[in-house]
């Protein structure tokens, strides 16, 4: 991941202040994810400053491969909008989607993606990463997706030592 591709958040810049609640919506649902024997991913679909759907990853609970969080919110946000068009809106996501749930949100025609760790953090946390950023998803795909990587990047680490520290946890 590069600097010159991706907004990389910043501290100091205020102007993300607004988006730190929708971010932290994830972050929470994510704990609880990880409280019920889950994986560490969360992520929040924000249209006109209102949560859609909030979710973390159900892939043990269902055994589904799948159920990533930015699928299942995906899922749930258009079921209850009753559309396959998600226009105007932003998914704050705790990790950078994966290729598959890059695809979904372009297919879903989301216009942002906030993320906080990156898919080598989630590498480095023993998942089975595709080592494909979304920045070169983007490029090659020619989408015209905003990014803004390293969102909250300290508070959204906490969910990997978190899931770190369970006895029994499951990687995939
Ligand atoms: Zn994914």
């Amino acid at each position: 991941m590069t600097a010159s591709s991706i907004d990389l958040y910043h501290p100091a810049i205020g102007d993300f202040m607004p988006e730190k609640r929708f971010m932290a919506a994830a972050i929470e649902k994510t704990f609880e994810g990880i409280r019920s024997g889950q994986t560490p991913f969360g992520a929040c679909i924000v249209r006109n400053g209102e949560i859609i759907s909030c979710e973390h990853n159900r892939v043990w609970e269902t055994t589904d491969i799948t159920a990533h969080a930015e699928i299942t919110a995906i899922r749930e946000a258009c079921r209850k909008l009753g559309t396959v068009e998600l226009t105007g809106c932003t998914i704050y996501s705790t990790t950078e989607p994966c290729p598959m749930c890059f695809s979904a949100i372009h297919w879903a025609r989301i216009e942002k993606i906030v993320f906080g760790t990156s898919i080598r953090d989630a590498a480095d946390a023993g998942f089975n990463e595709l080592a494909i950023s979304n920045q070169e998803l983007k490029k090659d795909g020619c989408s015209h997706i905003h990014i803004v990587g390293g969102f909250m990047r300290e508070e959204n680490i906490e969910l990997f030592r978190e899931f770190a520290a369970r006895p029994g946890k499951k990687t995939y």
